[in-house]
């Protein structure tokens, strides 16, 4: 209140009434248009504008022309009349000016002469204000930090009281505004911390709630201005009646005593132990919660990327720099502060302008008190408890140390207060609240929100703030659009960096630009799956799938690639256009495979071309693509990153697990999934391969059993292969090598002079179908969506991008179920 109540002091102070320049004399009849008048008194109420001027006839009969700013003397006194064209005189207010004291007795206007070429001086005054405004929340937010919330309190609100008395003992501009400055800051301090406070010690449940009615106290403190504006009217009395009024205040805070959370954070356990036995008293509770057991939790540092054990001391100090620790953050970072620079210019401008609005000014300033009054408990707690205050803190203070995690904007999603004390203060584990990190939470014998809760995306808990509804149309559409857009951003963790998973992140940014996608991945290129295939785009057959799909994913794979092979980044994506043959010993089944007319130029080979291999009786020559696929890889982790989009390196051992950070999860695990979601249908087919130096093979020859295969890439040939159901072995076999060389060799002489051979094992996630589909997990009664998009077998470079479509549509499908869901959902 009583911030509100210095912020907008000036409103009244500051004020500049109607003026004239001094009379050079003693006046005899003074005119203003058609009306005379004997004291300039009684032409105020005639003024219209800044433009008016009165005649005044001196008692020597001279007579003067007297405007606002200037004086002239008319150089012929000839009878009193209000035009005259005759020459005049030009003189300055030397003798200084005369008031309209009808409304204000004084004002620091009328008292140090703020007009004409000293009115830019009564122009600085909020502007200083306001200055020291920004300087004391940074200066007293950090110090709060340092010395603790008590303290600052403590000093601020006295300081509130001394600067505002002294502000009416000021003898001149200068002096009056040096110490309005102190008074801003020590003001602005109070605010950011005692809004600190109270969101340290409010419980979860209550404390949007809370902060919001902080701010309805500020505007009770506007409408006690209205009124003490009202009530007095010499500047200096009415500063001294609203310093006196912040006394109760004063005198309060020095009962209070400091907050838990801050002395958490300064490892002080034992004086937070006894604010919580005290807090557990009066909420009459016989057990309250140990501190001890409080901080008995695993973290790990998401900026430094290590896992810190228990004690709070292991928490890394973060400043200001770590709200701009990443693209995400910092967008976050720099919306907050858009928001907050927009809501404050509205806030500000609208309540002083107040007196300019026309009609009464002190009704119109208690008035606008009232509406933010109204707002705040009617609409803007509402908004924040569906949003989240923690970006609205943001702005105001380091609530605790650690900037960086408050942007982000983390809430427990799960109010639990503690089941053996009913304490709700721990909102202490915002401290340790993090954009993506990773919470290993230890059940401990207290089962506070430490243990029972959960973190909530991002997503639900983006900023508006209280001053909305006041903002002109524009400013609070531009604003809206801000929030719509941060809580339309649903988080979604892809799981899994070989082709699919990388291939279906990239499909989803591209689907949907304002997803928040997150790669989290033990292994990243090259020690996948992915990295040791072939990735030759000649289909394999999924008997479980349809065919007609499996062609449109070919189709759509084969089509994403040879824009790619046709385009300047063909070299570093490693993809290009290969032709060949695909050799049969008999002829097979079906001529013609489901996907000829997919690749390009496919017809049966010619006897002569038959002729390359004797062994053989049939042949189909076609061209298609081929991925190096390290290098398309790292290409496609280069355009991810270029989205926006975040990669992690973690081992996810339960899909669950992610649920309190992610809004939708998609499992692109590979032959990870036979672990990870336990899925029995779910089975490795080991393959074998060699990676050589042999420039001059330039087409591909397969053997139509597949077993067989010389693929010539970018970099180098590569040559397999082998089958093997049920193995997990990933140790390279030297019998396998020998077999498959000779094999090649066979098709191709010359590879005998191959050089640089490497030998490479990997896992085909094998399944009778690829399994991409949604399911919902779900655990007392919270939901988490899933897609699956795993077991692409020996095919899954040929498919890749078909299937990751498919899968960013069914990402969208969740997105839609979550947003047309109940308004506790997440989204
Ligand atoms: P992977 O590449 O294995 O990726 C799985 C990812 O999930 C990895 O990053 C892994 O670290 C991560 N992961 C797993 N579990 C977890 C977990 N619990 N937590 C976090 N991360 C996890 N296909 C073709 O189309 N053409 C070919 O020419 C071809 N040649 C091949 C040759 C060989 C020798 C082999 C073995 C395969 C070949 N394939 C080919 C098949 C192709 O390689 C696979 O179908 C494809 O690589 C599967 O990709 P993936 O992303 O599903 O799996």
């Amino acid at each position: 209140m009583s911030c509100g109540i210095h912020y907008l002091a000036s409103v009244f102070m500051a004020v500049t009434p109607n003026f004239v320049c001094g009379f050079p004399g003693n006046v005899s009849n003074i005119l203003f248009h058609n009306s005379s008048a004997s004291s300039i008194q009684d032409i105020w109420t005639l003024w219209t504008s800044t433009e008016n001027y009165v005649v005044v006839q001196l008692e020597n009969g001279e007579i003067w022309e007297i405007n606002q700013c200037s004086r002239s003397k008319r150089e012929v006194s000839l009878d009193l009349a209000y035009e005259y064209k005759g020459n005049k005189s030009v003189f300055s207010c030397s003798d200084g000016f005369l008031y309209d004291d009808t409304k204000w007795k004084s004002t620091v206007v009328t008292q140090w002469d703020l007009v004409c070429d000293r009115e830019w001086l009564a122009k600085l005054i909020q502007p200083t204000f306001m200055l020291g405004v920004l300087i004391g929340a940074v200066i007293f937010g950090d110090i709060a930090d340092r010395l603790g919330r008590q303290r600052v309190i403590w000093f601020t609100s006295a300081g509130q009281f001394v600067f505002g008395i002294a502000v009416a003992f000021t003898f001149d501009y200068y002096s009056f505004v040096t110490v309005r400055f102190l008074l801003a800051m020590v003001s602005s301090g109070y605010l950011v911390v005692a809004f600190v406070y109270v969101t340290e010690f409010v419980g979860i449940k209550a404390r949007t709630w809370a902060s919001m009615h902080v701010h309805a106290f500020f505007a009770m403190g506007i409408m006690i201005v209205a009124l003490v504006g009202f009530l007095v009217r010499t500047w200096w009395v009415y500063q001294i009646f609203l310093s006196i009024a912040t006394v109760p205040f004063v005198l309060c805070c020095w009962m209070l005593p400091e907050t838990p959370f801050w002395l958490l954070s300064e490892e002080r356990y034992e004086d937070a132990q006894k604010v919580i036995n005290t807090m557990a008293r009066w909420n009459k509770v016989n057990t309250p919660c140990k501190v001890s057991e409080l901080c008995s939790v695993q973290q790990e540092d998401p900026v430094s990327g290590r896992t810190g054990e228990n004690d709070m001391s292991s928490t890394k100090k973060h400043n200001i720099l770590d709200l701009f620790c990443n693209w995400q953050i910092a967008r976050r970072t720099i919306t907050v502060w858009l928001i907050w620079f927009t809501g404050s210019l509205g806030y500000y401008v609208f309540s002083l302008s107040s007196v300019s609005l026309g009609g009464n000014e002190y009704l119109n300033l208690f008035l606008i008190g009232l509406q933010y009054i109204n707002y705040f408990s009617k609409y803007g707690w509402k908004i924040f408890n569906r949003c989240g205050i923690w970006p609205y803190i943001s702005l105001h203070s380091r609530t605790v140390p650690n900037n960086c995690k408050i942007t982000c904007c983390w809430k427990w999603k799960h109010d639990v207060p503690c089941r053996k004390c009913g304490c709700s203060f721990l909102c202490i584990s915002e401290k340790r609240l993090d954009f993506h990190a990773t919470w290993q939470l230890k059940k401990k014998g207290c089962a506070c929100p430490w243990t029972a809760g959960r973190l909530a995306g991002c997503a639900e808990n983006h900023t508006l703030f209280p001053q909305l509804p006041v903002l002109s149309e524009k400013v609070r559409f531009f604003f809206l659009c801000l929030c719509i857009l941060e809580m339309a951003a649903p988080k979604v963790a892809v799981v899994g960096a070989g082709v699919i998973g990388l291939s279906t992140a990239l499909c989803i940014v591209e689907a949907c630009p304002s997803c928040s996608v997150t790669v989290l991945s033990d292994q990243f290129s090259p020690n996948t799956t992915s990295d040791v295939a072939a990735g030759m785009l000649i289909p394999h057959t999924y008997p479980g799938t349809p065919i007609h799909m499996q062609k449109q994913w070919f189709k759509e794979t084969f089509t994403y690639l040879f824009a790619i092979s046709n385009s300047a980044e063909a070299s570093e994506a490693g993809i290009h256009l290969v032709s060949g043959w695909q050799i049969f010993r008999s002829t097979p089944k079906e001529e013609l495979p489901f996907w000829s007319d997919a690749v390009l130029g496919f017809r049966p080979m010619s006897e002569a071309e038959l002729q390359k291999f004797p062994q053989y009786r049939f042949g189909q020559a076609f061209t298609t693509l081929k991925c190096d696929c390290p290098p398309y890889l790292l290409w496609l982790e280069k355009r991810l990153k270029a989205a926006g989009v975040q990669t992690y390196n973690r081992k996810v051992s339960d899909l669950w697990e992610l649920h309190s950070e992610y809004d939708i999860v998609v499992n692109c695990t590979g032959i990870g999934a036979h672990q990870l979601v336990g899925d029995k249908k779910l089975f490795p087919v080991r393959g074998q391969v060699l990676k050589v130096y042999a420039p001059w093979v330039k087409n591909f020859i397969r053997d139509g059993d597949g077993l067989t295969y010389i693929y010539p890439g970018i970099h180098g040939v590569t040559l397999g292969g082998t089958r093997e159901k049920e193995s997990w072995s990933l140790s390279p076999n030297p019998d396998t090598t020998k077999d498959i060389f000779d094999r090649c060799c066979s098709l191709e002489p010359s590879l005998r002079e191959a050089q640089d051979i490497k030998v490479k094992v990997g896992l085909r996630p094998s399944r009778q179908s690829v399994r991409l589909q949604r399911e919902v997990l779900s655990q007392g009664g919270v939901k988490l969506p899933v897609v699956h998009n795993y077991g692409h077998g020996a095919g899954g470079f040929s498919v890749h991008r078909g299937t990751a479509k498919e899968a960013a549509r069914l990402v969208g499908e969740c997105i839609a179920a979550l947003r047309g869901s109940s308004p506790g959902a997440k989204l």
